[in-house]
């Protein structure tokens, strides 16, 4: 979404607040196929001018579903996102200008007919925090290698097969016609 700036370029405020919620398209940075988002990315900001540079601070919430990477389980994540850019303003590039870094000149955050548009910076910053492994707990045993079935639900019995006493085969196979 452009957020408009005309009122703190104009010189007609000193800060500048706002809240919106976004949902990111396929025309912007895309998500992993990995995680769905339960809903809109929730977004406040803040912009504030500081003798001409203007910094804006930006808090997102996003809330999504994916698996355990161990047992496929479903797992809901809910991650706040802290971002802070200086806008491209005279003041800043010139600033850019002295320093000639840059780094400084891609954190720059393009003004546009006297706007910005955080939407990609939200949904980028986003990609680059997630985090490496979804686990539905820390401990999750994971899935069984013979049969795939949970460990967590306890004991499938595949490694306790083997070492069976063959005094209670009998007994076993008289169980698994049960079944
Ligand atoms: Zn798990
Ligand atoms: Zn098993």
């Amino acid at each position: 979404m452009r957020i408009d700036l005309s009122q703190i370029l104009e010189g007609r405020c000193t800060t500048l607040e706002g809240s919106y919620s976004y949902t990111p398209g396929e025309d912007g940075v895309l998500l992993p196929d990995s995680i769905t988002l339960r809903g809109p990315i929730a977004v406040r900001y803040r912009v504030t001018d500081n003798h001409g540079y203007l910094t804006m601070v930006i808090d997102a919430e996003v809330s999504y579903d994916t698996v355990c990477d161990r047992c496929l389980d479903p797992v809901s994540v809910t991650m706040p996102l802290a971002l802070e850019r200086l806008i491209e303003t005279d003041s800043a590039v010139r600033l850019g200008d002295v320093e000639h870094d840059e780094d400084y000149e891609d954190s720059l955050l393009p003004l546009v007919n006297g706007g910005v548009d955080v939407d990609n910076e939200i949904t980028e910053a986003l990609v680059l925090n997630l985090p490496m492994y979804h686990l539905c707990r820390e401990d999750c045993p994971g899935l069984c290698p013979k049969c795939g079935k949970r460990l967590a639900d306890g004991d499938c019995g595949c490694s306790a097969k083997k070492e069976i006493d063959p005094r209670l085969a009998i007994l076993q196979k008289l169980l698994e016609k049960h079944d």
